[in-house]
């Protein structure tokens, strides 16, 4: 069975294809800059060069039919017709309260998608034109919907009401909703195999350190608390993102300096977070070379502020589980730097956590990287939300 996995942001459209039969990625690929000048299509194959199509794709339509073109392609291409595709799986952001799992895609489901778009009003509306543009060039093809939101279904009540009136709640959904969902579930279910332990007996913190960053306790399985909220914006520091902060700066800023809500948005989700306080990038790449090669001290104290937040949620996720057996670390930044995980761990022989810091000197790979005498282990795992995505369209469509 082959299944093409489709995330679909604003101007540009990210795919893989996975012969499910060996879970092996045929081909991947991206297409950038849709209905914007100078669009391109760049699509991988293991052991090829690169295939680079550069054409106006004025829509969404345009990018997935040139997406099954490269696919077909009788040079570059993987399969031969369009038929071999059994399913496309749609990463969707926002499946609000009405999803806890992923869906066959109906006429209903596209109903509800577009009514949770103002939760989600950046990330849902792309993500609802590329089912459709999906569905015009391949109706008789199962189109399947898995939600960022659906695995913090299983957050109690207690943990996602928000102090606010509880009208706000029941008239407008104000309440924690929690992403990453797809990859805190891939990576705490793969810790539990690395471990070689039923899930249902860990309690796991799961760290998705990337550009955004989320952090889940992970308890019999379920996410019962995360640290993103409504919005992503919630949480822990991000890139460009500040995470949690005083409610009341909002309005002090707004007074202060006659901001409309546009550029005081703008302030909290694209100039704060490491960018932010460093001055320097929002890649961490960027921070820590500013920090340690040139001894940039606003670049260490974004550093020093992220790491002291990572910290802090560990610490209150092993306060809510009443104990914790594993950390994971992934994403861009939890897979790739052993000083952020260093420094994450360092000061939490409290709780059991010691890590190797031999072990420790990995990129992109699962390992174990806890010492053996760690009480919790500690593991960096690749994530992999493609092919979780890809799993779940399998199981439904044989279902
Ligand atoms: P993601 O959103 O998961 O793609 O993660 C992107 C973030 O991971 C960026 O801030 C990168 O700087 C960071 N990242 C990727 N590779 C490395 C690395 N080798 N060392 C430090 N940070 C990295």
């Amino acid at each position: 069975m082959k299944i093409l996995v489709v995330n679909c942001g604003s101007s540009s459209l990210k795919y893989q294809l996975i012969d499910m039969e060996g879970e092996v990625v045929l081909a991947k690929g991206l297409v950038e800059r849709i209905g914007i000048e100078g669009s391109i299509l760049t699509q991988k194959v293991e052991g090829r060069e690169k295939y680079v199509i550069k054409q106006p794709m004025a829509s969404h339509k345009d990018a997935i039919k040139l997406v099954l073109e490269a696919l077909v392609d009788s040079q570059n291409g993987v399969i031969k017709d369009m038929s071999e595709i059994s399913a496309v799986g749609h990463r969707v952001v926002h499946g609000a309260e009405k999803y806890s799992n992923s869906v066959l895609i109906d006429e209903d489901v596209m109903k509800t998608l577009e009514e949770c778009s103002k939760l989600a009003p950046l990330h849902n509306p792309p993500n609802i034109i590329g089912i459709n543009a999906c569905k015009e060039l391949m109706p008789n093809t199962p189109m399947v919907g898995v939600f960022d939101t659906a695995f913090h279904q299983t957050i109690p009540e207690y943990a996602y009401i928000y102090p606010l009136p509880y009208e706000l709640y029941k008239k407008y959904g104000v309440r924690k909703y929690g992403f990453h969902g797809t990859s805190h579930r891939f990576v705490s279910s793969a810790a539990a195999d690395l471990l070689g332990k039923d899930i249902k007996e860990l309690k796991i913190i799961t760290c998705h350190l990337g550009n955004g960053a989320s952090i889940t306790a992970v308890k019999d399985g379920k996410s019962i608390e995360t640290s993103m909220g409504f919005t992503p914006l919630e949480g822990i520091a991000m890139g460009t993102r500040s995470g949690n902060i005083d409610p009341a700066i909002i309005t002090f800023l707004m007074k202060e300096l006659n901001l409309t809500i546009e550029e005081v948005d703008d302030i909290v989700n694209k100039k704060s977070g490491v960018y932010g306080i460093s001055g320097v990038s929002s890649d961490f790449r960027d921070i820590e070379d500013a920090a340690w090669k040139e001894g940039n001290k606003r670049a260490q104290l974004a550093l020093d502020v992220y790491y002291y937040k990572v910290k802090k949620f560990i610490g209150s996720y092993a306060a809510v589980m009443n104990g914790v057996d594993c950390i994971v670390f992934t994403a861009g930044l939890g897979e790739n730097s052993p000083e952020t995980r260093e420094y994450v761990c360092e000061g939490l022989d409290y709780l059991g956590v010691k890590i190797d810091k031999e072990k420790n000197k990995v990129r992109g790979k699962a390992v174990d990287i806890s010492s053996e005498d760690s009480k919790v282990r500690v593991l960096v795992i690749p994530t992999n939300e493609e092919l979780m995505i890809a799993r779940d369209v399998k199981e439904i469509v044989k279902g």
